[in-house]
Formats: structure tokens, sequence, C-alpha cells
């Protein structure tokens, strides 16, 4: 009954979350005006906005003027659920939870915005690097010195790959808001799980690319977003981190 409730908290959350991801690059509020149709601008009815149903309901189509609605309305709200979902399942009714339920909602924010529009806001990662210090400093794991350095460590390695990329390639290689976003997730997760999250990162972002440059033909100049991927290795840093470094030192060991 509870996961029930969250998740269809989750459900409404994410259905809020859409409209920051159409929003926050086109420079637009995020409360006024209330939600409508990106092509007949005609405001959406409250039944059509439920999560998922209003979607499923209207077979993708606005009621109005029957334009295709985003597969990725539906996709972020479904995602959203089910993350919150998890998050109960691994840390419980506890402050972490929470703190992680809110970490989880702002990548899921950068990473769609990233992948549509290829920056990822500093609306979101300037507030998140002081509120991952402040949580990090009174209720995570991680402890003030610990998320200290993961915001710098991490900060300052992007920022060195930045600077290196720019004199040695000629080309930028790393963005601002990359350098932002690892320091973030550094703040929240310390050190630790921030050079696990670039490790993973780096790693999906690679057979990702590789993918897509020989299966599906992409330019290779074509730049593939890092965001999501730095999204995707902090989630499962958070979720299994513990696991993965233990394994990794018990390989070494062997
Ligand atoms: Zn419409």
């Amino acid at each position: 009954m509870l996961e029930a409730i969250v998740f269809i908290l989750g459900l409404l959350i994410g259905s809020f979350l859409n409209v920051c991801i159409y929003r926050i690059p086109r420079g637009e509020s995020i409360v006024f005006p209330a939600s409508h149709c990106p092509a007949c601008r005609k405001p959406v009815r409250p039944y059509d906005n439920i999560p998922l149903l209003g979607f499923l309901l209207l077979r993708g189509r606005c009621r109005l003027c029957r334009a295709p609605i985003s597969w990725r309305y539906p996709l972020v709200e479904l995602l959203h659920g089910l993350g919150y979902l998890f998050i109960l399942h691994q840390f419980g009714y506890s402050v972490q939870a929470l703190v992680y339920a809110l970490l989880f909602s702002s990548l899921v924010v950068v990473t769609f915005i990233d992948l549509s529009h290829q920056i990822v806001p500093d609306v979101i990662t300037l507030p998140g690097m002081v509120l991952g210090l402040i949580a990090a400093s009174t209720v995570l794991p991680p402890g003030p010195i610990n998320s200290l350095i993961g915001l710098f460590l991490g900060g300052g390695l992007f920022y060195l790959v930045a600077v290196l990329s720019i004199a040695v390639l000629k080309k930028e290689g790393m963005g601002g808001g990359d350098i932002k976003l690892i320091a973030m997730i550094g703040a929240f997760l310390g050190w630790k799980g921030m050079l696990l999250t670039i490790f993973l990162a780096a790693l999906a972002g690679s057979i990702i690319g590789l993918f897509l440059v020989f299966i599906r033909g992409r330019n290779r100049a074509e730049p593939i977003p890092f965001g999501p991927f730095l999204a995707l290795g902090a989630m499962v840093s958070l979720f299994w981190g513990a696991e993965i470094l233990n394994w990794y030192l018990l390989l070494g060991r062997s």
C-alpha cells in the first residue's frame, strides 16, 4: 500500500519534471502558465494530464489538435516512479531516502535536458552542490570532508580534461556543465562514489558511442552528451557502489 503511494508520488513528481525539462532550457517559468500543448498552445485538461494514463487514453496525441505527444512524457513519469520505488526499497523510510530521491529527480531532469539540448543547466547543478554538501555533512554517509573532496576533486579532474582537450586536441572535450555536474555528484556521494561514477560513465559512454558509430553509422565527430552517462553512473554507484568496490578489491587481492 505504502509502496503504491510512493510510486504514484513518483509518477506525479515525474509529470512536474516533464514541465521542468521542457521549460528550463527555454528560460520559461516552471509554475506559470499551466501545462499546454506545445503545438496548439491550448491548455491541457486536468484529466488528460494524469501521469501515464493521460498519454495512454489519448493514444499519444493532443485531444484538440491531434499533434503527437512526445514519448518522453510517459517515459520520464514511469522511470521516475520506478526510481522512487527502488530508492524506498534500498533505503527505507529515512531522511537519506528523501535526499537521494531529490538527487535522482535532479539527475532525471539533467539527463533529458542534456539529451535534447546538449546543456546541463546551472539552476540544477549549483544548488545541487550546496545541497549535496549540507546533506553529506548532516545525514548522508560521506560526511563533510569526504563530500568536499568529492566536489573539488570531481570538478578539478573534469576541468583538467577540459583544459587539456582544448590545448592538445584543439576541441572542446568537456563542457562547463559536465564539470559542475560531476562536482555536484561528488558532493552527494563523496570522492570514492564520484570516481566510480566517472569510471562507470566512461565505460557506458564508450560502449554506447561505439554502438552508435558502428551499428547506426553515426558520425564520429558528432558529440554524444555525457550528462546522461554521469547520471546513470551516479545512480549505479549509489545503489551498488559498495558491492562493486568490494568485488574490485577482492579481484586485486587474488
Ligand atoms: Zn494541441
